[in-house]
């Protein structure tokens, strides 16, 4: 069972690799975003707690996340290998993950993204809402305004994703990022991979990492 955990900054491209790894059939993705925004949705108690963080460009309390990962995990068999995406996010989340969730991570993988390049990323970023299909208003944009090149469906920008949001997101990362490099770097488990280079080149890359 393999425990890979890709970090890297908000716009970083850590969700469209997890995607593209997990449709290869190797992984179970996690993404505790996706996972907080269906109980948003759903109006579930955690959901509803964590809104308020989410809204103002902040963190979900360690414990609301680590408990949310918990029951997640729980269901998982054991031969299989899982892709978390956006956890640990914290330095306690990654000594968790490690000791009473016990499912060890055997490998960080942090996509190395400059700070000058995610603002834009994440200003631009645009989601499908019927499939999640994400393009950029620049750089990947969809062939009709608005719309979803796959299925039609149309596209929204994430209340977290404006700009005032998006400084306090990167912010908050850059404080906490460096404490997690170390504490996986320290454990012999960190890869870095260039970030800042097209989505295939980056999946052939982790392709290789992850074998
Ligand atoms: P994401 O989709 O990964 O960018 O996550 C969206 C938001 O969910 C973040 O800005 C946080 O507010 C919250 N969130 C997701 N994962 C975590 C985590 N591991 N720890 C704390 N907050 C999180």
């Amino acid at each position: 069972m393999k425990i890979v955990t890709l970090l890297g900054a908000p716009g970083s491209g850590k969700g469209t690799q997890a995607k593209r790894l997990s449709e290869s059939g190797k992984f179970l993705h996690f993404s505790t975003g996706d996972m907080l925004r269906k109980a948003i949705a759903n109006r579930e108690p955690t959901g509803l707690s964590a809104d308020v963080f989410i809204k103002r460009g902040e963190l979900v309390p360690d414990q609301v996340m680590i408990d949310l990962v918990r029951s997640a995990v729980r269901v998982v068999p054991s031969t299989s290998n899982v892709l978390l995406d956006g956890f640990p996010r914290t330095l306690p989340q990654a000594h968790a993950l490690d000791s009473t969730l016990e499912i060890r991570v055997t490998a960080a993988v942090f996509l190395d993204v400059p700070g000058s390049v995610l603002l834009d990323r994440l200003t631009g970023r645009r989601i499908c809402r019927k499939c999640g299909e994400l393009f950029h208003i620049t750089f990947f944009a969809p062939r009709k305004l608005g719309t979803c090149d796959k299925c039609g469906g149309d596209l929204f920008q994430r209340p977290d994703d404006q700009v005032d949001v998006v400084s306090k997101r990167l912010e908050i990362f850059a404080g906490q990022n460096s404490m997690l490099l170390s504490y996986y770097f320290e454990s012999g488990r960190l890869t870095k991979i260039d970030g800042n280079r097209s989505a295939d080149s980056i999946q052939s890359d982790l392709a290789v990492q992850l074998r």
